[in-house]
């Protein structure tokens, strides 16, 4: 049973997907897509043997080897220019996900979409897409026991700017569709944020040498939750 993380993820795909998974560990999410679309194919990359022997595994019981390639190699290495039009990369730092995209950037002539889904940091993610002409289309955020994740979805070069005008930077580390929907899980997980970085801010303020800064960058993004939940 896939998780309803990677369920999301996958929601995003289109019909008929041919799509690269990037640190794909058991391959669950080419797997479960290309069991309910006999005419999606997929590349599973992984960097690390382990996870790499069990995807090879997962897709040889699953009877899907035709249809999904397992491939090691670090990122976008696994990839040929053109060889895929959507691109998934799931459960790491956006930190990560965004140095998968910028070291592989010139893999990327053929992707049209991409989605990603950051364990934390999806700020990173949002201003690399404003930055590589991927315009942000679409956004989630789901609760699964206990941990709050985010699923971006870009497309290359769209043309209905998702952020307005007012304060950027607010959208950007909020998300613009996330904030407009304001939905359960979202307030659940800002407030859950907010507690966290209150409790931040408190103790970087007892520091012998408080760095005002980050203390000043800390309280701004409080004032933006604290204008959405209160
Ligand atoms: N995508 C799956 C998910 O969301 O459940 C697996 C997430 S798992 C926490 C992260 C996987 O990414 C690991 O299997 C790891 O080996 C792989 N990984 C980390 N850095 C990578 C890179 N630069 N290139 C390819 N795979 C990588």
């Amino acid at each position: 049973q896939l998780s309803n993380r990677l369920k999301i993820v996958a929601s995003y795909l289109p019909k008929k997907a041919n799509f690269a998974d990037i640190g794909s560990d058991h391959a669950y999410l080419p797997c479960y897509v290309c069991l309910h679309d006999e005419e999606a194919t997929a590349i599973a990359g992984e960097v690390n043997e382990g996870p790499f022997q069990s995807a090879r595994k997962e897709v040889r019981q699953q009877g899907l080897s035709d249809r999904i390639e397992v491939r090691k190699g670090n990122g976008l290495a696994v990839i040929e220019e053109k060889e895929v039009s959507q691109l998934t990369i799931a459960g790491m730092g956006a930190t990560l996900i965004a140095t998968i995209l910028e070291e592989g950037k010139r893999k990327l002539t053929g992707v049209h979409r991409i989605i990603v889904q950051p364990n934390i940091n999806a700020i990173v993610l949002r201003k690399w897409f404003l930055e590589n002409g991927y315009e942000l289309v679409s956004e989630d955020v789901i609760e699964e026991e206990g941990h709050f994740y985010e699923v971006l979805v870009a497309d290359k070069g769209a043309s209905s700017n998702p952020y307005g005008v007012e304060d950027m930077e607010k959208e950007l580390y909020l998300g613009p569709f996330l904030l407009r929907d304001c939905s359960e899980p979202f307030i659940q997980k800002w407030t859950q944020e907010k507690n966290k970085l209150t409790r931040v801010i408190g103790e970087m303020k007892k520091a012998s040498q408080p760095d005002q800064v980050k203390i000043n960058e800390f309280t701004r993004q409080l004032q933006w939750i604290e204008e959405v939940i209160g």
